[in-house]
């Protein structure tokens, strides 16, 4: 096992940077997630710490090794593809053995580490079988076995799960973390899902146009994400962003003024008139219900200058089940801006209905709309 090191890490092709100025440390053990939308240079980092890639400057450390010119076969590390290629005339059993016979590792070897793989991955019973007699999860299984395999000091796993379907994707996602759990090697990860990456990281890098954005535990960042492409990104349904200006102690939405709770407004002192794009969280929406006048005084005071109503109109109705997703456009601002929603499953709303639901501004989000930057929280 090994810890892993980028610095100042960048990958040109003639006139196309791709990635720039990369540099994070992985400390022994843990699960890293490279996160972002495609194109954004993932596969260019894993590649290039697998050794499948040169970068153009910057530096890489495997270890206490620095490997930039260490090749591929010799980095101790082990890669699983999306499209994993199992060797079809091999047995499962074989397909496991192959990179350690590869290896000249002795047979008696070869035969216990195929056996404690197969049993760690609950594909013991399958070990004479041929890859095409295998569902899809279990051959991906396989893949992951054949890497296991050859203890490596670093897993690189490039969208492993993405050729599977929905189901079996959320299995192999809790066994990959099980997994991961047990045996403690230094694991990279690339998704640009990110569920995925929240779901199984110790720390998510998020990228976006060949640089990092974001780095981070998948609480925190979720919490104080660090720009607009961060909160808007990590988060399903996704945050919801509305232009505003702030005048008055409010915010002007197109023609509706949102009050501002002094929280905020001592912060926004001097930017009278600026422009800024508002976060708020699908979560974060409530639909609002009329009180009877004894709840609304005892409210106020506990809430009422936290949850600031919006009109708005409903435009579609998805069913999830426990809850319904709702987006709705804003009469505001035009039918353009949308907002999404969550309301219980027994709310019944139509394409069309108009309401007024409260933003739980305790929960705000603020940025800079020119460069995306987060101002608040
Ligand atoms: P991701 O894995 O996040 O989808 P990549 O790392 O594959 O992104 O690519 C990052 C950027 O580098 C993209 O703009 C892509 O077009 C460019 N790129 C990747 N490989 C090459 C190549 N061999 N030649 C030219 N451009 C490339």
């Amino acid at each position: 096992m090994a810890n892993v090191r980028l610095e100042n890490i960048t990958r040109r092709y003639q006139n196309v940077t791709a990635i720039e100025n990369i540099s994070f440390k992985i400390p022994d053990g843990e699960f890293w997630v490279l996160v972002g939308p495609s194109g954004c240079g993932k596969s260019t980092i894993m590649r290039t710490i697998a050794g499948l890639e040169t970068a153009t400057s910057g530096n890489l450390y495997i270890g206490d090794n620095l490997v930039n010119n260490i090749p591929a076969r010799q980095r101790d590390v082990a890669m699983v593809f999306q499209n994993y290629a199992l060797y079809p005339h091999m047995t499962v059993a074989e397909n496991l053995a192959f990179g350690l016979r590869m290896r000249n590792v002795d047979a008696a070897k070869i035969k216990e580490r195929v056996e404690i793989v197969a049993r760690s991955l609950s594909i013991d019973h399958l070990l004479n079988r041929k890859p095409k007699q295998l569902s899809g999860g279990q051959q991906q299984r396989v893949a992951l076995g054949r890497a296991i395999a050859r203890e490596p000091k670093v897993f690189l796993l490039d969208e492993p799960l993405s050729n599977l379907d929905a189901q079996l994707r959320d299995d192999t996602r809790a066994e990959l973390k099980q997994l991961h759990q047990r045996l403690g090697i230094t694991t990279v990860y690339v998704t640009h899902d990110q569920v995925e990456a929240m779901t199984l990281a110790d720390k998510i890098v998020v990228l976006n146009g060949g640089k990092i954005q974001q780095i981070g535990d998948p609480q925190s960042i979720y919490a104080k994400p660090a720009n607009r492409m961060v909160a808007t990104f990590l988060g399903n349904p996704a945050m919801n962003i509305l232009p505003a200006i702030y005048a008055n102690e409010s915010f002007q939405v197109g023609s509706q003024s949102l009050a501002c709770p002094p929280s905020i407004h001592k912060r926004l002192q001097a930017k009278e008139g600026q422009a800024f794009d508002l976060g708020i969280r699908p979560e974060n929406i409530e639909i609002f219900t009329p009180q009877t006048a004894e709840e609304d005084d005892f409210n106020r005071d506990i809430w009422a200058l936290e949850k600031v109503p919006l009109d708005v109109e409903v435009k579609v109705v998805e069913p999830l089940g426990r809850e319904i997703l709702i987006r709705a456009s804003l009469p505001a601002l035009g039918a353009e801006t949308t907002v999404q929603l969550q309301v219980p499953a027994g709310v019944r709303l139509r394409p069309g209905d108009r309401l007024t639901v409260q933003l739980d501004f305790d929960r705000l989000f603020i940025f800079d709309p020119s460069t995306g930057e987060a101002l608040y929280p």
